[in-house]
């Protein structure tokens, strides 16, 4: 059975080349083998982590407990989980999208203000925003 997860987070650090680097090695090296694919939106500005995570029920929330407790980042909040009859998010590892390159009308459609603020955001904009980003061609890397 298919499933998918998206949670939204703050880095406790910054988010630069290494650490993304780190995490796209991580998915590279385990998400195949587990059959995950996803992709997580990054806005650096204000720290903030958008992920979704798509596969077998069982991998999806093993993932999710291990990410949840890596201490690089905090205040993580499940902002959708549902059993799903496709993937939307079939073609990558985890592709990544960095907000900061995004057009900011983009991110009004979904959002209270022209900021990445997953806090006021119902799971179903975050997820739409996500789809949103990716049939656009915001991915700027990607497995
Ligand atoms: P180690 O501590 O080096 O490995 C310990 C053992 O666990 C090894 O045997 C290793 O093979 C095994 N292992 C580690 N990870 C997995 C796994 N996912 N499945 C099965 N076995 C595993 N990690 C991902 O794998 N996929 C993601 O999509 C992902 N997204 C992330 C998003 C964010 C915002 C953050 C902060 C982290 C993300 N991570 C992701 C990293 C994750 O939190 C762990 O740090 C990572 O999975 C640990 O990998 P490792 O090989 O360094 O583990």
């Amino acid at each position: 059975m298919l499933t998918r997860l998206v949670y939204a987070s703050r880095a406790t650090d910054v988010i630069d080349d290494a650490f993304l680097k780190s995490i796209l090695g991580s998915s590279r090296a385990h998400n195949p083998e587990q059959g995950i694919t996803g992709v997580l939106c990054v806005y650096q500005r204000g720290n903030v982590f958008l992920q979704a995570l798509e596969g077998a029920r069982t991998a999806v929330n093993a993932l999710y407990c291990r990410i949840v407790r890596d201490p690089r980042h905090r205040d993580i909040t499940l902002l959708d989980y549902s059993e799903i009859e496709q993937r939307l998010f079939a073609s990558w590892r985890m592709g990544i999208i960095d907000v900061g390159s995004v057009n900011l009308s983009t991110i009004l459609r979904y959002s209270e203000k022209a900021v990445l603020d997953p806090d006021t955001m119902s799971g179903r904009a975050a997820l739409a925003l996500l789809e949103e980003l990716t049939t656009s061609g915001a991915i700027v890397s990607h497995d």
